[in-house]
């Protein structure tokens, strides 16, 4: 007997497609890419499927160095972020580093609503912590739109964390240019938001991530519609 089809031949048929049309509009595509990647931003997101770095960016393969995890989470023990930020900003040398959260996000929400999901609650401990440092402030935001305010205070965190490694902060010591980002996408509406928290040298983390804060919080007040 022939062996039954499954889900995954699918992806097989996709891909061929795919490597067909990608060669025929840019011809020489992959042999090019073999050579080298020279990718000027590394993109630290969520796993979710439905942020997928660069479909929401419209970059090609080779353009941006992608690392994801549950809720886009950056600790200062992680050797599996700490690596991937390491080989890009020392071997490749982007530019760019961007902490990108997204609304509606599971592993926040698990952490608002007290959701026991398993193994992922160790993992989701530090937006918890996240959670923590702004208790006061969250608790006077609307209910509904909670879980966003902790996505937007858990990417200002995070792009924090990414400013204090020591890779960054060696980076900026020997003159690299290497800016960091927050942003935040927004899954009904498909568009990316900068808050704004961009920091290019070591002296500017506390100020850019204070002047973000603030502008978070203000959007958030009670006394604002939402934007
Ligand atoms: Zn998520």
């Amino acid at each position: 007997n022939p062996p039954m089809p499954d889900a995954t031949d699918d992806l097989f048929a996709n891909n061929r497609r795919w490597a067909a049309d990608t060669e025929q509009r840019f011809p020489g595509f992959f042999t090019k890419l073999m050579e080298q990647q020279s990718p000027q931003y590394l993109w630290i997101g969520c796993a979710d499927s439905r942020v997928p770095a660069n479909q929401l960016i419209g970059l090609l393969p080779g353009d941006v160095f992608v690392h994801r995890n549950v809720a886009n989470v950056v600790t200062h023990s992680d050797l599996n972020a700490l690596s991937v930020i390491q080989f890009a900003v020392d071997a490749l040398q982007v530019q760019h580093i961007m902490v990108v959260g997204h609304s509606r996000c599971g592993g926040v929400r698990a952490v608002l609503e007290n959701t026991r999901l398993g193994l992922a609650d160790n993992w989701l401990q530090h937006v918890r912590d996240v959670r923590n440092l702004h208790q006061v402030f969250l608790d006077g935001v609307e209910e509904s739109r909670r879980s966003d305010a902790l996505v937007e205070l858990n990417v200002l965190e995070q792009a924090r964390n990414v400013c204090h490694t020591t890779v960054v902060q060696d980076a900026w010591q020997r003159g690299q240019r290497v800016v960091v980002h927050g942003w935040v996408y927004g899954l009904h509406n498909g568009l990316l938001e900068d808050m704004k928290m961009s920091v290019s040298n070591a002296d500017q983390v506390g100020a850019a991530y204070g002047t973000a804060l603030g502008g978070l919080k203000q959007r958030y007040s009670p006394s604002r519609p939402a934007l």
